[in-house]
């Protein structure tokens, strides 16, 4: 080759290195992928914002989960737990965003940006047991479709089902689409490496769970080495007779329970979570 077309290669990948370091905020997808690269070979993750975050054996693991795309997972959840440095993960229904009451895109970009974790919640979050397989195929493939167009990129696709709802159809669809895990409402903790990865368990918090009987999840959760998946809704004040808005005060208990107990557990996002099951020989 030759030896000026060399120089040329090597000054413009420095140059790309460069941008890509002293910008991360014009190359988000590639700054991520370059963090993602780092946690697969040695299960540490760099958090854009923070300090390197380690993947321990001897730790519980907790992954925080909003499902929705709600507006004030973004005004209060991501804003309280980004000053404790904690990150956490949203089903987004792609339909829903930019809606009334739903997150915009600029909110999710900040989100992604900062490692959160964006996952495909379908495009108009049809319980897909009581649709057609070619619906339910349409429903996933468009919501994946807007998340990867907008660069939300996730290495592991990954599906929450909505109202927690799945069928055979369902699972045929995600193995041919190559989805490694599945989501739903069902309760209960995970192990830190289920057999099953398309019917993980999570603890609901509705709008009358008390932060003290979700300190008893946690304890268990340690105490039994397992992996929980606490999963919230809205964090507003108003009660609107749904089951899903959680009182500020209450989140920011939890999420203060948690910061404590940062040495005792990996406060991680699912798709990391997944990827420490599937990269293991
Ligand atoms: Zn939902």
């Amino acid at each position: 080759m030759d030896k000026n077309l060399i120089k040329l290669y090597i000054f413009f990948t420095i140059l790309l290195v460069v941008l890509v370091n002293v910008f991360p905020s014009i190359f988000p997808s590639i700054n991520s992928v370059i963090n993602y690269t780092k946690t697969k070979i040695l299960s540490t993750f760099n958090n854009t914002n923070t300090k390197e975050i380690n993947i321990y054996e001897d730790r519980a693991n907790i992954i925080i989960m909003f499902d929705d795309g709600w507006k004030s997972q973004y005004t209060v959840a991501y804003n309280y737990m980004s000053k404790k440095k904690l990150r956490g993960c949203v089903a987004v229904i792609t339909k829903a965003i930019e809606q009334k009451n739903y997150m915009t895109k600029s909110d999710l970009y900040i989100l992604y940006n900062n490692n959160w974790d964006l996952l495909n919640h379908t495009y108009d979050h049809k319980n897909l047991n009581t649709i057609s397989e070619d619906e339910q195929s349409y429903e996933i493939e468009t919501a994946n479709i807007w998340l990867e167009k907008n660069g939300f990129i996730n290495p592991n696709k990954i599906l929450i089902y909505p109202e927690g709802g799945y069928n055979l159809q369902t699972l045929k669809i995600m193995r041919e689409k190559n989805y490694v895990s599945g989501r739903g409402v069902e309760e209960g903790f995970n192990s830190k490496k289920p057999t099953n990865l398309y019917e993980i368990k999570v603890k609901n918090v509705l709008y009358n769970t008390n932060p003290s009987e979700i300190v008893d999840w946690i304890n268990y959760t340690i105490d039994n080495n397992l992996t929980l998946i606490l999963l919230f809704h809205r964090i507003e004040d108003d009660v609107d007779g749904s089951l899903y808005m959680y009182k500020r005060e209450n989140f920011y208990e939890v999420i203060d329970y948690i910061d404590g107990k940062k040495n005792n557990l990996n406060v991680i996002n699912y798709s990391e979570w997944i990827q420490t099951i599937i990269n293991k020989d």
